[in-house]
């Protein structure tokens, strides 16, 4: 007879169901796992059978068989220990019933039958429920984090033991305490700025509350300390907070880079800033035995923030270009390709120039001011619907509130719901070239002064570059709680786009 259970594998973010087998037959006493383990599964034999033994449960004596499938699924990670435990105990006890096979289980085990967890608990709860089953054991410290999951029973499990006396017996553990696990998401909290803490910056105001109103990509200049960087974390602060299916998308991301379980769902949009050194597997994702996102997945449904744009490498400004529109990332290996969401908003900032000293003392050559330029501008100008020129802060200017802007924000993101609910995009930035005519309508006067400029700039001004301009326009007409746009907002959206 054959005992059967389940547990997962993960790859990247995406989870496959695995069901683990188990037999014992006559024969020399010998202990095997089959079906495509890497190494670390290897290891998992000897902290299996010493973990049977040291949680004094009888390990047979006979040849035990651990077969996983399906065989074509790669499988990493020590999800499996526990469930290899069960089976190998379930058989050996005659224990076998159709139930069990709705039994998911996830955990590694420790040599003294301590059941610890690993990252993306919160992906394989989610397959193995899709998978049927009925019942998740999970590593008792993971328990929140798997009940992020709706309408699964979740069994949380300190040690080897707990899992078989609630697999023989039925005993259900103690769960955890939850006035723990707040205290602790208090502390991991993170801050943003306010937009009250800036000084002056009117225009840059307006141009980063446009951008947050309909998830525009941005691009600020100027030279340093005029607070760039002070502006870009105001954004976070501004967003909408995400519905339940965003969110559940990005705390399963979060559950894999996080080093503590999730004890939420995360409705805080995501912000993430790289460091300008950071590597191409670390910007994109990508490995080798195993596959794991990059930023530009972890900063999806939320923010990409690129400091010092500039001085990135062009191999990644390029990779970057194609993500902004293919809102996802593709990694192809020799055991498989993996594909990752990335549908983020890109806020990039840059000097002017590479000197760094700015207008007035810059002591760069036009031709080295105009290559520092296109090297930002090449690929992501016909991608950053606002451009914004700051200079030095006039203290005189009052600008937007944080309460004004984030208010403004929400009328507009209510109005994009409503607008865009039969759609698969949620943003007046994603419109598809194809509904632009039907969804955005400029006044007549305003595509008059459009096709002067086209004429006026026909090398700087794409067609793209207009479809740009009519989206942000449709924001500003949101912002302001209007249905129709005005040949100011069109004028407004061209100002905010200049380079
Ligand atoms: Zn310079």
């Amino acid at each position: 007879l054959v005992s059967k259970v389940k547990s997962c594998a993960i790859n990247g973010i995406s989870a496959h169901s695995v069901i683990v087998e188990a037999h014992t037959s006559n024969g020399l006493p010998n202990f095997s796992i089959i079906g495509l383990p890497d190494a670390s599964l290897r290891e998992s034999k000897d902290r299996v059978k010493t973990s049977i033994q040291n949680s004094l449960l009888n390990w047979p004596r006979h040849k035990v068989t651990i077969n996983l499938s399906p065989a074509n699924v790669k499988k990493h990670g020590a999800f499996f220990d526990l469930a290899i435990a069960i089976a190998i105990l379930i058989d050996s006890e005659d224990l076998l019933s159709n139930d069990l096979e709705r039994v998911g289980i996830l955990g590694e085990l420790m040599l003294n039958g301590k059941v610890m967890g690993s990252k993306g608990v919160l992906i394989a709860v989610e397959e193995l429920q899709k998978n049927g089953c009925e019942v998740i054991l999970v590593p008792h410290e993971y328990y929140f984090e798997a009940s992020l999951v709706p309408d699964c029973k979740v069994i949380p499990v300190r040690s080897l033991l707990d899992a078989w006396n609630y697999i023989r017996h039925g005993q259900v553990p103690e769960t955890p305490n939850k006035i723990s696990a707040q205290e602790n998401s208090g502390k991991t909290e993170q801050k943003s700025s306010n937009l009250d803490f800036v000084i002056g910056q009117a225009q840059a105001k307006l141009g980063i509350t446009i951008a947050a109103g309909g998830r525009h990509n941005l691009l600020m200049l100027g030279e340093p300390g005029v607070g760039k960087s002070l502006l870009a974390s105001c954004i976070p602060s501004l967003l909408k907070k995400l519905d339940r299916k965003k969110a559940v998308e990005s705390s399963k991301v979060l559950s894999l880079i996080s080093k503590e379980p999730l004890e939420e769902l995360n409705r805080v949009p995501p912000f993430r800033s790289p460091h300008h050194s950071i590597s191409l597997q670390g910007l994109l994702g990508g490995g080798s035995r195993k596959i794991t996102p990059g930023e530009v997945t972890f900063a999806h449904n939320g923010i990409l923030f690129l400091d010092e744009l500039g001085e990135f490498s062009p191999k990644a400004l390029d990779s970057l270009r194609q993500i902004l529109e293919s809102k996802r990332v593709t990694i192809i290996r020799q055991i498989g390709a993996f594909e990752f969401p990335a549908n983020f908003m890109l806020i990039g900032c840059s000097n002017p120039c590479p000197c760094g000293y700015g207008n007035r003392k810059c002591i760069c050559s036009d031709s080295v001011r105009n290559k520092y330029l296109q090297k930002i501008s090449g690929p992501f100008f016909d991608r950053c619907d606002l451009v914004l020129h700051l200079e030095k802060p006039n203290e005189e200017e009052r600008g937007l509130t944080y309460e004004e802007a984030k208010e403004m924000i929400e009328t507009a993101s209510k109005r994009q719901e409503v607008r865009y609910k039969k759609y698969s995009f949620n943003w007046n930035s994603s419109i598809p070239i194809n509904l632009e005519d039907a969804l955005i309508k400029i006044p007549e006067s305003s595509k008059e002064m459009l096709s002067a400029t086209i004429k006026d700039h026909d090398s700087s001004f794409s067609m793209r570059g207009i479809s740009r301009i009519k989206k942000v326009s449709r924001t500003i007409a949101d912002l302001y709680d209007r249905d129709s746009i005005q040949d100011e907002d069109v004028a407004l959206a061209m100002s905010l786009r200049n380079f």
